[in-house]
């Protein structure tokens, strides 16, 4: 259940409220609020004193739910934003990992020929084995400092574990929580500490219950700015590397409140299929989508399979522009 607390309401009041309830206690938009679990359905009537207004829910989705807040919530980075009554979709781009100050150097400049505004690029990198590239680290988190001066972009990178959570939040404009994290609490707390905008990426074999739980620990934690991202989940299918689930964004797009940002590159994991997919994932109506390119993708040190060259992907990026206009969003 949440519960808007009436004005005025005596801060003891609300925590001896929120003792009673085992409820979290959160400010949003100026207004008081608990948070109790969901299988809270009725309160007593020494509550219904302080209760503005209460708002009951089936299960623990209940601050990113459109129940609560009808309105795409507005992640705002720098100066601008996406969701709200925005209609933006955000285009973010850039390669798998940092590699070198010239491989992220002509990145930046890709972003900058086309008007893109967020440059993507890990430093830590989730791998699936051992001996792989694992980023440039502090090192990484470092060129991308540099660049973010240098050319005036917002930066998005990850967090892969606790090790290195401070650092990356120090650096990052939005924290990427990658598929393989989102299950981890520290993570997902701290980025709740940060107040940083996060976008939550959707682990290849969570469900959406489970994606917008992990949603919710950033929200009650008290950080309202968070993006999901649906990049592919694992079926039976192994001709690609996963199966983007489009069904899942269209639920996603309905029953929360949180913007929803696409990844084509992750989800079919072949550069052949990627300009396709990104097309449908524009005509979806969607906050933003994220596509991972390379200056030569042939040498990438993680993802070299998925990412789109530079020329591929300005052709790409110009053919987004009519379905943009199409379904009346802007490419941001
Ligand atoms: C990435 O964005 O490079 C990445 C590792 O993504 P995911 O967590 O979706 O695998
Ligand atoms: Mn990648």
């Amino acid at each position: 259940m949440i519960i808007q607390l009436k004005p005025g309401t005596e801060p003891k009041k609300i925590e001896e409220m929120a003792r009673d309830l085992d409820a979290f206690i959160l400010n949003a938009g100026g207004q008081n609020i608990l948070v109790t679990p969901s299988k809270i359905k009725k309160l007593e009537p020494k509550h219904h004193v302080w209760t503005d207004k209460f708002f009951v829910f089936d299960d623990d989705i209940q601050l990113a739910s459109r129940k609560y807040n009808p309105q795409t919530r507005e992640i705002r980075v720098g100066d601008f934003a996406v969701g709200g009554s925005t209609n933006n979709t955000l285009v973010i781009t850039g390669p798998c990992s940092v590699e070198s100050e010239e491989q992220i150097t002509r990145s930046a400049e890709l972003c900058i020929s086309l008007g893109i505004r967020v440059l993507r690029a890990g430093a830590f990198k989730p791998r699936t084995s051992p001996y792989t590239f694992q980023g440039l680290g502090t090192e990484g988190l470092k060129l991308l400092d540099k660049i973010r001066s240098r050319y005036g972009l917002k930066i998005i990178t990850e967090v892969r574990d606790s090790t290195h959570l401070e650092e990356v939040i120090e650096y990052a404009d939005i924290i990427q929580i990658g598929a393989k994290a989102m299950y981890d609490h520290g993570i997902l707390k701290g980025c709740a500490r940060s107040g940083k905008p996060v976008l939550l990426k959707r682990g290849f074999g969570t469900t959406l219950q489970e994606h917008v739980q992990a949603a919710e620990f950033i929200l009650s934690g008290g950080n309202e700015q968070v993006i999901l991202c649906e990049r592919g989940i694992r079926t039976f299918e192994t001709k690609t590397r996963f199966t983007l689930d489009l069904c899942g964004a269209a639920y996603l797009k309905h029953y929360t409140n949180l913007p929803v940002v696409l990844d084509p590159s992750h989800a079919i994991g072949y550069a052949y299929g990627v300009p396709d997919l990104t097309r449908a994932c524009m005509a979806m109506g969607v906050d933003g989508l994220l596509v991972e390119t390379h200056p030569d993708p042939a040498s990438a040190k993680s993802d070299a399979s998925q990412q789109l060259n530079h020329e591929e992907f300005t052709r790409l990026y110009e053919s987004l522009k009519p379905i943009a206009k199409a379904i009346g969003r802007n490419i941001t």
